[in-house]
């Protein structure tokens, strides 16, 4: 029972951050004390309390202390699910020192474990338990503090959008200085998937490509995950239908660079849509919404019923799918971004793109649509062809849809085509917004 994951929630004089902790049991006063100064560096915290069932402060100052209050709150985690409740997370309040100057110096001393790099006697270190430890340390001060960004740092401004699932805002990060976009989804969920989804997400740390959206980082608070990444100030596809050839060239480029990414990654973006690419001004174009946590799309999912429009025939009939399935997506999103409406006429989509199965059995059973004759070139038409072929081993491997003529012939790494288009729409936009 005490090894189960929990979420801290440190409060500090700036707002509230909440950190996983996936192995309780091995954690340490010293070790969180170091993780309290990290997230209030000046501060000189040597202690910190939590609340009992009444209300009242139990202060803790060593290991002992610490294990009282994880066994007090596993009580009190118990009883909030059996009475149907979503556990609060283990609330502790810093406690600063008098002075810096008479601060006991035995806080900082805490730590008993022995530590072969600060003795020089030990001319070898003594064991793989040893690094294990250290290991796990480092380990809990970097997810307590990974958490850099909290809702109280956070100034939201406008809403951008509504998803399936989620609100987007543009908001501006205090401490960081910058714009972000935030998804806030609401999840009743237990802490256990919480925590779930928080580590499925690590991967975003490490996604770095310039065709993928940025990600800054994710929080829970109460029943809601909050997603910060970049902001793109041009928005989504989905929004300026339409789009000339030259300028859809350039942009399908950078699609298929960060699909190719992911994919080295062995990740799917299985929600490829118009929705789910972003430009800015400057000409880039960024995916975003890619799936890297199951357990966040299945938490999802038993919310928001329905079957996304842009999915490959295979996924719509419940069949195994792969690479193909978001390679057929980006064919029927360029589809629809080339004729400016989606490309089954018997499918409006009119709320999202989720939509009951049976409306979809259509994109199963039919042969994929095709283009009027002479509006668009050789190159693109045949691309969407390939990649919308029923057969997903028919439609190109990832390194053919790099070397195909329609990409190679765009592949020029000219950010001003898109640049200037997207400048060209906002404005067109506000006009008409202030008219
Ligand atoms: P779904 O929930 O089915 O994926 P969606 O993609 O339209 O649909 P969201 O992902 O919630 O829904 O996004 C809502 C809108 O917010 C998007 O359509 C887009 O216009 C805007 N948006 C999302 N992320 C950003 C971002 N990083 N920068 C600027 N705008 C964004
Ligand atoms: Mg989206």
């Amino acid at each position: 029972m005490d090894t189960e994951a929990i979420v801290i929630r440190i409060k500090t004089p700036a707002g509230d951050m909440d950190s996983a902790v996936d192995c309780p049991s091995v954690l340490n006063f010293n070790d969180l004390l170091v993780a309290i100064r990290d997230v209030m560096p000046e501060a000189t915290v040597t202690a910190f309390e939590y609340e009992d069932e009444v209300g009242d402060r139990i202060t803790v100052r060593s290991d002992e202390e610490l294990k009282a209050m994880l066994s007090y709150y596993y009580n009190t985690m118990n009883e909030q699910r059996m009475n149907g409740l979503l556990p609060d997370p283990l609330q502790i309040f810093p406690r600063a020192g008098k002075t810096p100057g008479n601060r006991n110096i035995h806080g900082l001393k805490v730590n008993t474990r022995p530590n072969p790099a600060n003795d020089c006697t030990h001319a070898v270190p003594d064991s793989m338990a040893n690094n294990s430890l250290k290991k796990s340390s480092a380990e809990l001060k970097r997810i307590l503090t990974n958490g850099q960004i909290n809702a109280q740092d956070i100034n939201y401004q406008e809403q951008l959008g509504h998803g399936n699932g989620g609100t987007v805002y543009k908001a501006y990060h205090i401490l960081g200085k910058r714009v972000l976009a935030v998804k806030v989804i609401p999840l009743d969920i237990t802490v256990e998937l919480q925590k779930q989804i928080m580590s499925e997400l690590e991967i975003l740390y490490k996604c770095d490509s310039p065709y993928i959206i940025t990600f800054f980082s994710a929080f829970f608070v109460e029943n809601r995950i909050s997603i910060c990444t970049e902001f793109m100030d041009g928005g989504s596809l989905d929004v300026y239908k339409r789009i000339p050839e030259h300028v859809l060239g350039r942009i399908a480029v950078a699609v298929v660079k960060g699909l190719t990414y992911l994919w080295s990654l062995k990740i799917l973006h299985r929600d490829v849509k118009p929705s789910n690419m972003l430009v800015n001004t400057r000409g880039q174009v960024k995916l975003c919404d890619f799936g890297v946590s199951t357990q966040l799309v299945n938490s999802i999912a038993k919310t928001y019923v329905g079957t996304n429009a842009y999915m490959a025939p295979e996924r719509i009939s419940g069949e195994q799918y792969g690479i193909h399935a978001d390679v057929w997506s980006v064919g029927i999103s360029f589809m629809e971004l080339a004729l400016g409406m989606f490309p089954y006429p018997q499918i409006q989509k009119n709320q999202g793109s989720l939509m009951p199965l049976q409306l979809l059995q259509c994109i199963v059973d039919e042969d994929p649509p095709v283009f009027p004759v002479g509006q668009f070139s050789e190159k693109f038409v045949h691309f969407i062809t390939q990649c919308m072929r029923r057969q997903p081993k028919e439609r190109p491997a990832p390194n053919n849809l790099m070397d195909h003529s329609f990409i190679t012939q765009f592949n020029d790494g000219n950010a001003e085509v898109v640049s200037m288009w997207v400048c060209r729409c906002l404005e067109e936009r506000r006009a008409q917004q202030g008219h």
